[in-house]
């Protein structure tokens, strides 16, 4: 069954409420839920969920179900489990989050400073990385940094955008991620746009502006395959 996704209209959603509709082995299913799970290459949201006696169900990570837009909540190993159709508040690890989420959008930016097909990423809370098939000769850490950097100074807005599957189609040039494919089948697609950066399909989730990302840093450059060039980053400093 299908799980009402809030963190798509609204990242910054820290807390919910949500009533149990499935408990399988895998974990908790929701009607709806603030909690992303792992994929496009971030990992999934942690936190816990708040019974009306008090109790706390920590929850470790969050995968998709079986069924589109489903969501599985895993809780600690051991925990009371809830009962379906109860009522819970739902409250993610929001600094963990936030430091995703910023480190996500950086990566968007960064995308547009290395002009290279994008092969694959990940994103986790202390740093995140792009793989680009390019030649490493063409890679500079300190220019990346640089000019990723005076990107996010421009602090703008992030918007989301809704096309069909007909329109991206006819757009293949928007998919820089050569490893991940939008999903679809939905009927529609969601795009981050970054005005005057970039425009590229994504489920994630984002800040609002890029100057929350505050600034990025090089952590190094590597090869991994003759395909396979890998820029890692972390945030520099706090939220602006
Ligand atoms: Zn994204």
């Amino acid at each position: 069954m299908s799980t009402g996704l809030l963190f798509r209209d609204d990242a910054y959603l820290k807390s919910a409420s949500a009533r149990v509709v499935a408990i399988s082995e895998r974990g908790i299913e929701l009607d709806c839920t603030i909690f992303y799970p792992q994929g496009g290459g971030q990992v999934g949201d942690s936190g816990a969920l708040l019974r009306a006696n008090g109790e706390r169900i920590a929850i470790v990570d969050t995968r998709k179900g079986e069924a589109l837009d489903s969501v599985v909540h895993i809780p600690a190993p051991g925990a009371t489990l809830p009962q379906v159709g109860e009522a819970l508040t739902l409250e993610i690890d929001w600094e963990r989050r936030y430091a995703l989420m910023r480190l996500h959008t950086a990566l968007h930016v960064m995308s547009c400073v290395v002009v290279a097909p994008v092969t694959g990423g990940n994103i986790s809370p202390d740093k995140g990385r792009l793989d680009f098939d390019i030649e490493m000769s063409l890679l500079d850490g300190e220019r990346i940094e640089r000019e990723t950097n005076a990107l996010i100074a421009r602090a703008v807005d992030t918007e989301t955008v809704w096309i069909t599957d007909a329109e991206l189609d006819a757009r293949p040039e928007l998919i820089k991620t050569m490893s991940v494919q939008p999903p679809r089948g939905a009927g529609r697609v969601r795009l981050l746009r970054i005005p005057g950066i970039d425009l590229q399909p994504c489920g994630g989730t984002h800040v609002g502006n890029i100057a929350e990302i505050g600034g990025i840093r090089v952590l190094r450059i590597r090869s991994e395959g003759k395909r396979n060039k890998r820029i890692e980053i972390a945030l520099t400093g706090k939220a602006n």
